[in-house]
Protein backbone atom coordinates (compact mmCIF):
# COMPACT_ATOMS: atom_id res chain seq x y z
CA UNK A 1 0.00 0.00 0.00
CA UNK A 2 1.55 3.42 -1.20
CA UNK A 3 0.19 6.00 0.34
CA UNK A 4 1.60 9.68 -1.70
CA UNK A 5 0.79 13.26 -0.70
CA UNK A 6 0.24 16.01 -3.12
CA UNK A 7 0.37 19.25 -1.12
CA UNK A 8 -0.14 22.62 -2.66
CA UNK A 9 -2.17 25.84 -2.67
CA UNK A 10 -4.37 24.71 -5.88
CA UNK A 11 -6.00 28.16 -5.86
CA UNK A 12 -7.14 27.19 -8.25
CA UNK A 13 -6.31 23.69 -9.16
CA UNK A 14 -5.65 23.57 -12.94
CA UNK A 15 -5.21 21.07 -15.78
CA UNK A 16 -1.60 20.76 -14.91
CA UNK A 17 -2.67 19.46 -11.30
CA UNK A 18 -5.03 17.10 -12.51
CA UNK A 19 -2.36 15.57 -15.14
CA UNK A 20 0.07 15.10 -12.01
CA UNK A 21 -2.94 13.12 -10.04
CA UNK A 22 -3.71 11.35 -12.99
CA UNK A 23 -0.24 10.34 -13.76
CA UNK A 24 0.63 9.50 -9.69
CA UNK A 25 -2.32 7.28 -9.97
CA UNK A 26 -0.33 4.77 -12.02
CA UNK A 27 2.61 4.76 -9.12
CA UNK A 28 0.50 4.81 -5.67
CA UNK A 29 -2.59 3.25 -4.10
CA UNK A 30 -3.80 6.17 -2.99
CA UNK A 31 -2.84 10.23 -3.65
CA UNK A 32 -4.23 12.48 -0.20
CA UNK A 33 -4.25 16.18 -2.24
CA UNK A 34 -3.35 18.23 0.58
CA UNK A 35 -4.71 21.89 0.19
CA UNK A 36 -2.24 23.85 2.09
CA UNK A 37 -3.61 26.57 4.57
CA UNK A 38 -1.44 29.48 4.30
CA UNK A 39 -2.62 32.23 6.53
CA UNK A 40 -0.05 34.73 4.92
CA UNK A 41 -1.58 34.35 1.66
CA UNK A 42 -4.88 36.10 0.17
CA UNK A 43 -6.30 33.66 -2.01
CA UNK A 44 -8.69 33.78 -4.41
CA UNK A 45 -10.80 30.76 -3.31
CA UNK A 46 -10.87 29.66 0.21
CA UNK A 47 -10.08 26.89 1.38
CA UNK A 48 -13.14 25.43 1.44
CA UNK A 49 -14.24 26.54 -2.26
CA UNK A 50 -10.74 24.74 -3.03
CA UNK A 51 -11.61 21.63 -1.53
CA UNK A 52 -14.93 21.09 -3.25
CA UNK A 53 -13.82 22.28 -6.23
CA UNK A 54 -11.12 19.50 -6.11
CA UNK A 55 -13.47 16.48 -4.66
CA UNK A 56 -15.57 17.45 -7.49
CA UNK A 57 -12.56 17.60 -10.30
CA UNK A 58 -10.79 14.30 -9.36
CA UNK A 59 -13.97 12.42 -9.47
CA UNK A 60 -13.40 12.91 -13.34
CA UNK A 61 -9.99 11.73 -14.30
CA UNK A 62 -9.03 8.25 -14.91
CA UNK A 63 -7.24 6.84 -11.82
CA UNK A 64 -7.51 3.07 -11.95
CA UNK A 65 -7.66 1.71 -8.51
CA UNK A 66 -5.82 4.54 -6.95
CA UNK A 67 -7.74 6.27 -4.43
CA UNK A 68 -8.09 9.63 -4.08
CA UNK A 69 -8.71 12.02 -1.52
CA UNK A 70 -8.83 15.43 -0.43
CA UNK A 71 -7.67 17.20 2.67
CA UNK A 72 -6.22 20.43 3.68
CA UNK A 73 -3.50 21.25 6.53
CA UNK A 74 -1.30 23.62 7.89
CA UNK A 75 2.16 23.70 9.55
CA UNK A 76 4.59 21.89 8.65
CA UNK A 77 4.12 19.00 5.55
CA UNK A 78 6.30 16.37 6.51
CA UNK A 79 4.12 16.38 9.94
CA UNK A 80 1.40 16.22 8.46
CA UNK A 81 2.56 13.20 5.81
CA UNK A 82 4.14 11.38 8.65
CA UNK A 83 0.02 12.02 10.82
CA UNK A 84 -1.16 10.79 7.44
CA UNK A 85 1.03 7.85 7.31
CA UNK A 86 2.20 9.01 3.81
CA UNK A 87 5.54 7.06 2.41
CA UNK A 88 6.74 10.06 -0.52
CA UNK A 89 5.50 13.33 -1.25
CA UNK A 90 4.58 13.82 -4.74
CA UNK A 91 4.95 17.67 -6.49
CA UNK A 92 5.24 18.36 -9.90
CA UNK A 93 8.37 20.09 -12.45
CA UNK A 94 7.41 22.03 -14.62
CA UNK A 95 10.80 24.12 -15.84
CA UNK A 96 14.48 24.55 -14.53
CA UNK A 97 12.62 27.35 -12.55
CA UNK A 98 10.50 24.93 -10.55
CA UNK A 99 14.01 22.86 -9.75
CA UNK A 100 15.78 24.96 -8.05
CA UNK A 101 13.21 25.59 -5.22
CA UNK A 102 11.79 22.54 -5.14
CA UNK A 103 15.42 20.66 -4.56
CA UNK A 104 15.75 22.62 -1.50
CA UNK A 105 12.71 22.03 -0.52
CA UNK A 106 12.77 18.17 -0.84
CA UNK A 107 16.10 18.32 0.67
CA UNK A 108 15.08 20.21 3.75
CA UNK A 109 11.90 17.89 4.08
CA UNK A 110 14.51 14.92 3.78
CA UNK A 111 16.61 16.17 6.70
CA UNK A 112 13.21 16.82 8.39
CA UNK A 113 11.86 13.17 8.20
CA UNK A 114 14.22 10.93 6.51
CA UNK A 115 11.21 8.47 5.74
CA UNK A 116 9.85 10.44 3.39
CA UNK A 117 10.53 10.66 -0.46
CA UNK A 118 9.72 12.73 -3.03
CA UNK A 119 9.17 12.16 -6.27
CA UNK A 120 8.95 14.80 -9.05
CA UNK A 121 6.59 14.53 -11.78
CA UNK A 122 6.63 15.81 -15.68
CA UNK A 123 3.15 16.95 -16.82
CA UNK A 124 2.50 16.73 -20.72
CA UNK A 125 4.47 19.18 -22.47
CA UNK A 126 1.00 21.59 -22.95
CA UNK A 127 0.94 21.86 -19.34
CA UNK A 128 4.32 23.22 -18.50
CA UNK A 129 3.30 26.78 -19.14
CA UNK A 130 0.90 26.51 -16.76
CA UNK A 131 0.29 28.16 -13.27
CA UNK A 132 -2.44 28.87 -10.83
CA UNK A 133 -0.97 32.22 -10.90
CA UNK A 134 -0.89 32.99 -14.03
CA UNK A 135 -4.18 31.56 -15.10
CA UNK A 136 -6.15 33.90 -12.28
CA UNK A 137 -3.49 36.47 -14.26
CA UNK A 138 -5.17 35.78 -17.52
CA UNK A 139 -8.58 35.43 -15.96
CA UNK A 140 -8.50 39.10 -14.53
CA UNK A 141 -7.44 40.34 -17.16
CA UNK A 142 -10.42 39.38 -19.43
CA UNK A 143 -8.53 36.22 -21.09
CA UNK A 144 -10.11 33.05 -21.99
CA UNK A 145 -8.91 30.56 -19.37
CA UNK A 146 -10.70 27.28 -21.59
CA UNK A 147 -8.71 24.37 -21.31
CA UNK A 148 -6.42 25.72 -18.56
CA UNK A 149 -8.69 24.55 -15.83
CA UNK A 150 -11.99 22.28 -16.00
CA UNK A 151 -15.26 23.20 -16.66
CA UNK A 152 -16.32 23.38 -13.14
CA UNK A 153 -13.73 25.51 -11.76
CA UNK A 154 -13.89 28.49 -15.02
CA UNK A 155 -17.65 28.74 -13.80
CA UNK A 156 -16.67 29.20 -10.52
CA UNK A 157 -13.79 31.46 -11.19
CA UNK A 158 -16.67 33.62 -13.17
CA UNK A 159 -19.40 33.19 -10.13
CA UNK A 160 -16.28 34.61 -7.85
CA UNK A 161 -15.86 37.94 -10.41
CA UNK A 162 -19.52 38.11 -10.49
CA UNK A 163 -19.73 38.58 -7.12
CA UNK A 164 -16.64 41.02 -6.74
CA UNK A 165 -18.34 43.37 -9.30
CA UNK A 166 -21.58 43.15 -7.39
CA UNK A 167 -20.57 43.12 -4.13
P1 LIG B 1 2.49 25.67 -4.35
O1 LIG B 1 2.06 27.00 -3.78
O2 LIG B 1 2.86 24.65 -3.33
O3 LIG B 1 3.48 25.76 -5.48
P2 LIG B 1 0.58 25.01 -6.39
O4 LIG B 1 -0.86 24.72 -6.23
O5 LIG B 1 0.96 26.15 -7.24
O6 LIG B 1 1.13 25.11 -4.92
O7 LIG B 1 1.31 23.72 -6.96
C1 LIG B 1 1.24 22.48 -6.29
C2 LIG B 1 2.20 21.52 -6.97
O8 LIG B 1 1.78 21.29 -8.30
C3 LIG B 1 3.64 22.03 -7.09
O9 LIG B 1 4.51 20.92 -6.99
C4 LIG B 1 3.71 22.61 -8.46
O10 LIG B 1 5.02 22.59 -8.97
C5 LIG B 1 2.81 21.64 -9.20
N1 LIG B 1 2.21 22.24 -10.37
C6 LIG B 1 1.50 23.37 -10.48
N2 LIG B 1 1.09 23.60 -11.74
C7 LIG B 1 1.58 22.56 -12.48
C8 LIG B 1 1.55 22.21 -13.85
N3 LIG B 1 0.97 22.99 -14.77
N4 LIG B 1 2.16 21.08 -14.22
C9 LIG B 1 2.80 20.31 -13.31
N5 LIG B 1 2.89 20.58 -12.01
C10 LIG B 1 2.29 21.69 -11.60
Amino acid sequence: MRRAIYPGSFDPVTNGHLDIIERGCKLFDEIIIGILVNPNKEPFFTVEERHEMLTEVVKNISRGRCTVRVDSFSGLLVKYAVAQQADVIVRGIRAISDYEYEFQMALMNRHLEPSLETVFMMPAEQYTYLSSRLTKEVFNLGGDVTGLVPPAVEQAMRRKQDAGVRG
